[in-house]
């Protein structure tokens, strides 16, 4: 198979996820400004808690947020420089380590211009931008390296800012009845995350001085539950072949349903992304020219890399159709939220976090992905300096061609640090499996 590369795009992004591109970017500049706006301001990483705060009248900061932001800007290098200044080695997941870079740079900031406004002395270097926090909140489920990375911000801020640490148990299914979403297993931990959510709703009282917002918390995930019911139809609608829209659509909406305010306009954005769908079914348009195989990404995206692969991908003839990472996750159950009573759903999505799952959990939802996209491949992006991701891929890939004879590669990368890729080695892999696919479908004729 020999592909001239990049000779031209075959790719046909949707236009509307631009929208979104805005609404992220006007959310971040109106974070930078927080601080001369009076707001409480708290980091956070892991779940999205956003609505938490959003009723608790806080301004928010989500940490691998800001530092996939910076990785899609190629802008990560201050931040990631300054933490290994500081002293955090290279094996550290990316997004810790450049979000730990940004606390330095934010720390360093507020102590030479004393005006609470990051980066004043250094506007050109958006990594030191950020608003300095009033306390954290860590709220990460299957990943260990959220504690610790809240817990070194700690030390960074001169060990004086309270933080709250969330406990998501990890839904091992383990039990004869537990499946995704079922047993006793899954009652148990729900009921364990909600009440973690009802101590995080005091701390916030008692960080805020004020009485927590229920009706504003109501309010915003009704918005939220109607957003991520459009997001989902319009998934759903690319199960048809050839695609309408890809993964890396997908992708570029992640910012919208993960951390912006619940309002009508996350709702009116979602809308306008289910219509542009619906309107290249009607006009037969589809995300990449001459489809011929639909491939299944498994792994976080390497955020450097994001319109380099989906070039790369389609240059193959190859739609990128769904993932893991964005497929299950980011309210994708909004039938489990109650507007009126939200708190057990929201805990509940916190749990289904794809990498809170034991491997029985993650066979039911790759088997039924595959089914329901028609997937001919995955790819597993071995995220380089995410374990919590890359833990059970080998045994995924041994399941899908097991049980559904899906062949797959794996390609190295990382989340927020590009020297983890190798660009002869992707290409090696990717055309080594399209070739495995030819021969399976040449010996399906026979
Ligand atoms: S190691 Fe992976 S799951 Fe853990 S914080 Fe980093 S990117 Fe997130």
């Amino acid at each position: 198979m020999q592909t001239e590369l990049f000779q031209k795009d075959k790719t046909n992004k949707l236009s509307s996820t631009r929208v979104g591109g805005k609404m992220t970017a006007d959310y971040w500049e109106n974070i930078f400004t927080a601080k001369e706006r009076g707001k409480h301001v708290v980091w956070y990483n892991g779940a999205a808690m956003n609505p938490l705060f959003q009723a608790a009248g806080l301004e928010w900061c989500h940490g691998e947020a800001f530092a996939a932001r910076l990785a899609a800007q190629h802008l990560e290098e201050p931040a990631q420089a300054a933490g290994a200044e500081y002293g955090y080695i290279g094996e550290l997941c990316s997004y810790a380590r450049t979000h730990l870079g940004c606390a330095v740079l934010t720390q360093q900031s507020r102590t030479e211009s004393e005006t609470g406004v990051v980066g004043l002395l250094d506007q050109k270097e958006l990594a030191a931008k950020l608003p300095a926090p009033d306390f954290f909140v860590n709220g990460y489920a299957g990943c260990s390296t959220g504690q610790q990375w809240d817990a070194m911000t700690y030390r960074v801020f001169d060990r004086k800012l309270p933080v709250f640490n969330v406990s998501l148990p990890m839904l091992w299914g383990n039990k004869p009845d537990a499946g995704y979403m079922r047993g006793e297993e899954w009652v148990e931990v729900s009921d364990y995350a909600e009440g973690q959510l009802r101590e995080l709703i005091t701390f916030l009282e008692h960080q805020t001085g004020r009485p927590f917002d229920w009706d504003v918390l109501s309010e915003s995930m009704s918005f939220i539950k109607r957003a991520s019911e459009l997001r989902l139809e319009a998934m759903q609608l690319c199960t048809h072949a050839p695609t309408p829209a890809t993964y890396w659509d997908w992708v570029a909406s992640i910012a919208p349903i993960n951390f912006l305010p619940g309002n009508q306009a996350l709702v009116d954005y979602f809308a306008g992304v289910k219509a542009e769908i619906e309107q290249r079914l009607r006009d037969g348009v589809s995300a990449v020219k001459d489809e011929r195989y639909r491939v299944y990404f498994d792994g976080i995206m390497n955020w450097n890399k994001l319109g380099f692969l989906t070039r790369k991908f389609a240059e193959y003839d190859v739609s990128v159709v769904a993932g893991r990472y964005t497929h299950e996750s980011f309210w994708q159950e909004p039938q489990l939220i109650d507007v009126d009573n939200p708190l057990r759903g929201m805990a509940q999505h916190y749990l289904l976090c794809p990498l809170n799952h034991g491997l029985k959990n993650l066979q039911e939802l790759l088997l039924r992905r595959l089914d329901e996209y028609a997937i001919d491949g995955i790819a597993f992006h071995s995220t380089r300096t995410c374990r919590a991701m890359t833990n059970p891929q080998t045994m995924l890939a041994k399941t899908a061609e097991r049980e559904r004879g899906v062949k797959s590669f794996f390609f190295e990368g990382d989340v927020a640090d590009a020297s983890f890729y190798n660009d002869e080695l992707f290409d090696s892999r990717l055309e080594a499996m399209l070739e495995a696919i030819d021969v399976q479908r040449t010996k399906s004729l026979v």
